[in-house]
């Protein structure tokens, strides 16, 4: 029976209050969205919750709308509906070629942005099938006592491989939460940045980190007009996978720049895929006024690579994927400043 899913109680709530209820009087359920994520990794017994409270049936969940000065996306809102939304396409244009990069065709129409956002970290020790897991002894996070990939700690290093939330961190996105009765009860509202915990445990609720338990991802906010595109910032996400049609990413990188007259007046770069948790590049602030040239782009690789701590959580190797950081900030910059392009390819072909 390796491949039994644990059996579980489906509920159907039709509200978030009904939702949060249910949560209430069953701690442990987990919530189900698309279930692109959630289903597979029941059939891998990664979790074994004896209650699922699905939100399908929760229409207030859904849909893209700008109000109130903000653009906000619920949580059910699909990620193929991101990909094309004409709201999200005008202001959130890096959030909608990460999410057009997302698994492929199908996966995007069931997914959502809530379950991408609340993903479960990822590892090469981990996402396995139980009878490959029990044959290792298992690993620290799931039923082990043991770290695979750095043996001698106590620290999960599972890395989350969401493609969504880098791009929502180059935005300053906050979310809306909604806890069930009990401590966690009530609404409040959270920056993105805060909502990841450090080690790669977060995701499962043992670690301290932004996420309480049986807490409901609402919606996610964007202040405008920082993402107003009048306010001349410019942006893209690179992403590095094994199969283009389909794969998480191995490494991903969304940065947004506003420029002028030859000179960077800001920037804001997030990294994917290469920590427990989404990580803005930090202290980036101190090149705004740099002429854009290449010892302007060697610096940001460099803040990169600082904060991007690739381990042997993937299948691609760990030198290979740290020399990528560097490589997807040269893609990004030949993109959104054409004029580095040459120089930077005349660099690579005298290397
Ligand atoms: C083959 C394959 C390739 C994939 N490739 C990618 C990829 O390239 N990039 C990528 O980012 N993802 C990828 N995924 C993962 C997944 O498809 C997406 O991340 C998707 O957006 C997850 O959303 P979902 O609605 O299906 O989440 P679910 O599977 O329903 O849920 C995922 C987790 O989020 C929790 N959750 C969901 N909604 C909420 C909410 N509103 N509040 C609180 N918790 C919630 C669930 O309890 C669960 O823990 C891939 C999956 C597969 C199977
Ligand atoms: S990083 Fe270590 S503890 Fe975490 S999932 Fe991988 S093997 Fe397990």
């Amino acid at each position: 029976m390796t491949y039994a899913m644990h059996p579980f109680t489906l509920h159907h709530p039709r509200s978030v209050e009904e939702a949060l209820s249910m949560a209430a009087d069953h701690p442990g359920a987990l919530y189900l969205a698309g279930g692109t994520d959630l289903m597979v990794n029941l059939r891998k017994r990664l979790h074994e919750p004896h209650h699922v409270v699905s939100l399908a049936g929760i229409d207030e969940l859904r849909g893209v709308a700008l109000e109130g000065g903000q653009l906000t996306i619920g949580a059910l809102t699909t990620i193929g509906e991101l990909a094309n939304h004409p709201l999200v396409l005008e202001h959130l244009p890096v959030l909608a070629g990460a999410a057009a990069l997302v698994a492929g065709p199908t996966l995007r129409g069931m997914g959502t942005l809530g379950g991408n956002l609340c993903l479960d970290t990822r590892c090469r020790y981990y996402n396995q099938s139980h009878f490959w897991r029990q044959a290792n002894d298992f690993c620290l996070k799931k039923d082990g006592d043991v770290c695979h990939v750095a043996p001698g700690g106590s620290f999960c290093w599972a890395t989350y491989s969401g493609d969504t939330a880098p791009a929502l961190l180059a935005y300053d996105a906050e979310l809306d939460l909604a806890g069930p009765e009990g401590e966690n009860s009530g609404e409040r509202t959270v920056a993105l940045n805060d909502f990841y915990g450090p080690d790669g445990r977060w995701s499962i609720g043992e670690e301290p980190g932004g996420r309480r338990p049986g807490e409901l991802l609402l919606r996610v906010r964007m202040p405008l007009p920082e993402s107003d595109p009048e306010s001349g910032w410019e942006g893209c996400y690179e992403k590095l996978r094994v199969r283009d049609s389909i794969d998480f990413p191995q490494l991903g990188l969304a940065t947004r720049l506003l420029r002028r007259d030859g000179k960077l007046e800001a920037i804001r770069m997030a990294l994917t895929a290469v920590n427990p948790r989404p990580m803005v590049v930090a202290g980036l602030e101190e090149f705004s006024g740099r002429v854009l040239d290449l010892a302007l782009v060697d610096d940001l690789k460099r803040k990169a690579n600082k904060t991007g701590k690739p381990m042997r959580t993937a299948v691609a190797d760990t030198a290979y994927r740290r020399t990528m950081i560097g490589a997807l900030v040269e893609k990004a910059i030949e993109r959104l400043v054409p004029e580095l392009a040459e120089p930077l390819a005349e660099r690579r072909r005298l290397d």
